[in-house]
């Protein structure tokens, strides 16, 4: 039985050595000249590859998708993931925070092994193969440097990733050939991504690329700690991905939206009173500031930007309220970052379209994982864990289908 896996990523590649491992003959098509090209982009961060939190937590990270993805992660779950890394040669360690990375921190050998192991279970690769829909007979058409070309295979496995980092080979135009399909396409939007804020030209050029260390984000209901930068056009960085979902929702809804940053989480207010209320000499504001309260020069600059929008200067602000903004400067973020530039997309394939075992509902024998399904995760592992998790269980659908 051949079986077509369309996407050399994380989860098609998944998706491949458990069809090999279940004795069906299987070809990966990708667009790009060479597999696993946003994996090792991810690689340059270290390849956080999933992380060690207990299961039932790890799973919240999903959110409404988690009951979508719970059985995929259950059977696949990141240990045996911490093994499978390891099983390549490539042992992992918990870095801080719980994130699990290879201990070569990197992508490179992982997928060099990886490869190896693929080419040696009999799996074929077809590269610079962009697959564009089906002919009229139900073959997969694909465009190749050699003209177009039709395959046929008894089953297929798309894995064709999401939106984001087009030019690592992902671009979402997939979507239309499904929709076009009537397959119901949840709109990509960008995830784990930055927002634009209106800086000041002179914040802007002194802090670009400043990062706001052990700050606690703030919207709504949702707190977040962790690290932010500013950048030329915005703010972007972890703590920002964390809440990038709440934050795009808003600006999407409203054109803007605020969040509140705490630049020290961990004095209380009363302390906090306490040591802006101390003598300030003749020293000038900003190293008051830095010494009675251990900001830093951009937390400042965060503060003195406060200020002006409301039109007051920040000496001029009693310890109380000095305090109390300390531990919540508003930001107003004017727009989303382009998905270009985003870790990850939102969006994709709804879950209704696919039965239990990731096939496509309407399309009979076409299986879908990865990136390109409907959920979206926080940076920290859940990305890669859930295109493993769902790449496997893909395979296993479709060796399943084809009674194998
Ligand atoms: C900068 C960066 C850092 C990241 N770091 C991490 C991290 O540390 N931890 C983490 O969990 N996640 C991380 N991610 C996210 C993670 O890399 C992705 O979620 C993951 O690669 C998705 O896997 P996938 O197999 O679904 O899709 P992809 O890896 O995007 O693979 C899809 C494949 O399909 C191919 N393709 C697309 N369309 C077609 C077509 N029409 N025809 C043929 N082939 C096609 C593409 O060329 C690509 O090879 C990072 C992402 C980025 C951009």
């Amino acid at each position: 039985m051949s079986v077509a896996v369309i996407g050399a990523g994380p989860a098609g590649l998944m998706a491949a050595e458990t069809l090999a491992a279940g004795g069906a003959h299987v070809t990966v098509y990708d667009a790009m000249p060479s597999a696993g090209r946003k994996f090792l982009m991810a690689g340059r961060g270290g390849l956080n590859l999933t992380h060690s939190e207990p299961l039932a937590d790890f799973l919240k990270r999903y959110r409404e998708a988690m009951p979508r993805l719970k059985a995929a992660v259950e059977a696949f779950p990141p240990d045996s993931l911490r093994a499978w890394s390891e099983a390549l040669g490539q042992p992992t360690f918990v870095g801080t925070s719980g994130r699990v990375f290879p201990k070569a921190f990197k992508a490179s050998p992982l997928l060099r092994a990886w490869l190896r192991r693929l080419d040696a279970a009999g799996v074929a690769f077809a590269f610079r193969h962009r697959w564009i829909g089906w002919d009229a007979h139900g073959g997969l058409l694909f465009e190749t440097p050699d003209g177009p070309r039709a395959v046929n295979a008894d089953a297929a496995v798309l894995a064709l990733g999401g939106a984001s980092w087009p030019r690592l080979g992902s671009d979402g135009a997939w979507s239309e050939i499904l929709g076009a399909k009537g397959i119901a396409v949840a709109p990509m939007k960008p995830a784990n991504s930055g927002f634009t804020v209106a800086w000041s030209n002179m914040f802007r050029d002194r802090f670009e690329g400043q990062p706001l260390k052990g700050v606690a984000l703030t919207i709504g209901p949702r707190t977040v700690r962790g690290e932010a930068i500013v950048t030329r056009t915005g703010i972007e960085g972890g703590a920002i991905y964390a809440l990038s979902a709440e934050l795009r929702e808003a600006v999407l809804a409203k054109g803007t939206a605020m969040f509140s940053v705490a630049l020290r989480p961990d004095t209380a207010h009363d302390e906090l009173i306490a040591r802006l209320s101390a003598p300030k000499g003749k020293q000038s504001f900003s190293n008051f500031l830095r010494k009675a309260a251990q900001l830093s020069p951009v937390g400042i600059g965060l503060l003195q930007e406060a200020a002006a929008v409301s039109g007051r200067s920040l000496p001029a602000l009693p310890p109380a309220e000095l305090a109390g903004l300390t531990n919540a400067v508003p930001i107003e973020i004017s727009g989303v970052a382009p998905i270009a530039r985003a870790i990850s997309s939102a969006g994709g394939i709804r879950f209704d379209e696919l039965d239990a075992h990731f096939m496509l509902r309407r399309l009979p024998g076409v299986f879908a994982a990865g990136e390109m399904l409907d959920w979206e995760a926080p940076t920290g592992g859940y990305l890669l864990q859930a295109s493993f998790a769902t790449g496997a269980a893909a395979g296993k659908g479709a060796l399943r289908w084809l009674n194998l």
